[in-house]
């Protein structure tokens, strides 16, 4: 079996729209090129589809709802989507060379975090496909009431750039599950590996139209895509911005929409926290996937009695990270996706100084090997004195940048905690069980790690609060977002019917 492109070719890899089935130009002809972020160099081209190759896909994925899909066994689904997952273990090491070269992630991150979770997440969710059920309900009178839960229908799915295929497995597991079909846009910065996927849902036996990839820029496949008058939802991972845009495009058609957008996390350290293991979980926080991750810490409280011992050590450990090529298995940082995140995370050390923030570690571009002096590399950066009303503090910079507020007493660190519009998620730092719990109920956030962070299972449900978005994607929350629920009423007794049959 090879029908994943190895990484190594030398040969420019070229890849078609995925749709009913068959790959295809895109209608217009046009292709756009995909760079290596480390590099600068091209990695692929790419058919860029626009709405009208949206809207033959939506026209398949409706096709594939109402025919063959619809009468294949919830045991087959769950056998494709295991299948699926066995594909994609086998697999594993093309695809995550290909993650690295079109994000920039080190290897290490995308071979050890983010094609296992791929795997785990079809996986999971294969389990799911005979477990969908309805209920029967205990209603008065001779009459029988039952629940059937059905699929929403055609789904379109768009997808971000920092996780591309742990992304698309989140929206199309369970959507696969429910018996849904699919129309996915991945981020126009990151297409391959989603065009690779295609190649496996082929080969995992899964019919024509039930799940079309078409890569193509936010502002014409996308926007097309949320406002199709022919999906019936729309499932989204970006930034809040973005978020605000598709929901607008979907409510002219009452499209049902869930959203998975930016953050602001607070990460909290207290000074009776493990202090070592503080500052290695503040890391961990905003410097995995160099800070693209839309629940980093990148709000780092810290109790004023401990902050000179946690940023002494802080400061060492990040000037420590081994910052370059993402293919060697001993770097622990990457480029940054592209030219557009590096500038704007570099006009964000300018807001910090200009607020009156301190830079206290990194705040520019690396020492780096010659061939990746064209890379979109960035320092992890360290912004202290920094008050939670300023910009670096309220605003998503989606990079390896953490800005460190102190904080004297618990109360006033929950309100500043929980001042931003964002809601996603949230780190806590202490020994003492009961603060842990308190702070865990108080905080306005979809998901809380006391003692740990970034933690992550198919089985445990992820999403947000507040601006940070609506909807839970993974665990069995995810298959609300999936299924409706009809409710059927039987008559039991014969009667005439009520006043009308006398
Ligand atoms: P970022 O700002 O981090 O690049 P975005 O939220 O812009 O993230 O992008 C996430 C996804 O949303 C990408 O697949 C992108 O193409 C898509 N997108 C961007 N703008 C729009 C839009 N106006 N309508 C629909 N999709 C969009």
């Amino acid at each position: 079996m090879s029908s994943v492109q190895p990484a190594e070719t030398n040969t420019m890899r070229k890849y078609q729209l995925f749709i009913d089935g068959q790959w295809v130009d895109a209608e217009s002809g046009k292709t756009f090129t995909t760079p290596n972020p480390s590099t600068g160099e091209t990695l692929a081209e790419v058919a860029e589809a626009d709405k009208a190759d949206i809207d033959k896909a939506v026209a398949a994925a409706r096709r594939a709802l109402e025919g063959k899909w619809s009468k294949i066994s919830a045991r087959d689904r769950g056998r494709m989507l295991y299948k699926l997952s066995q594909l994609i273990e086998q697999h594993a090491t093309e695809l995550a060379q290909l993650e690295t070269q079109d994000n920039g992630k080190p290897i290490r991150e995308s071979l050890f975090v983010d094609l296992p979770q791929v795997a785990e997440n079809f996986e999971y969710f294969a389990g799911w496909a005979t477990k969908i059920e309805g209920e029967t309900i205990p209603v008065p009178g001779d009459m029988f009431n039952y629940t059937l839960r059905e699929p929403v229908g055609v789904c379109g799915q768009i997808i971000p750039w920092n996780f591309p295929l742990l992304m698309a497995a989140w929206k199309l597991a369970p959507a696969l599950a429910a018996g849904n079909t699919i129309v996915l846009k991945p981020a126009e910065q990151t297409p391959t590996t989603a065009m690779e996927l295609g190649k496996l849902i082929q080969e995992a036996g899964f019919p024509d139209g039930v799940v079309n990839i078409l890569p193509g820029y936010g502002e014409t496949a996308g926007a097309a895509l949320a406002s199709h008058p022919g999906i019936d939802k729309i499932a989204f991972t970006g930034s809040t911005e973005v978020g605000k845009l598709i929901a607008r495009a979907a409510a002219d058609n009452l499209t049902k929409v869930s959203l998975e957008l930016g953050g602001k996390a607070p990460n909290i350290v207290f000074a009776d926290a493990d202090i070592e293991q503080a500052v290695n979980g503040a890391m961990m926080g905003i410097f995995f996937n160099q800070g693209q991750v839309c629940c980093a810490g990148s709000r780092l409280f810290v109790e004023e009695r401990v902050k000179d011992q946690f940023l002494s050590s802080l400061k060492e450990k990040a000037e420590k990270i081994k910052v370059g090529d993402p293919l060697d298995k001993a770097t622990l940082m990457g480029p940054q996706v592209s030219c557009e995140q590096l500038d704007r995370i570099k006009s964000y050390v300018g807001y910090a100084r200009d607020e009156g923030a301190t830079v206290l570690s990194g705040g520019g571009s690396p020492q780096l090997d010659e061939g990746f002096k064209n890379g979109y590399f960035f320092q992890p950066t360290i912004f202290s004195d920094v008050s939670n009303s300023m910009r670096v503090a309220q605003e998503e910079i989606f990079g390896p940048v953490v800005s460190v507020i102190t904080f004297k007493d618990e109360d006033d660190l929950l309100k500043q905690a929980n001042d931003t519009i964002y809601g996603l998620s949230a780190g806590i730092w202490t020994r003492d069980i009961v603060r842990a719990h308190r702070f865990a109920k108080e905080i306005h956030a979809g998901v809380v790690w006391i003692n740990t962070y970034n933690m992550f299972n198919a089985a445990s449900p992820f999403g947000g609060y507040k601006q940070s978005g609506y909807g839970r994607e993974m665990g069995k929350h995810a298959l609300e977002m999936y299924t409706q629920v009809k409710s059927v009423w039987v008559d039991l007794s014969g009667k005439p019917i009520g006043w009308f049959g006398k």
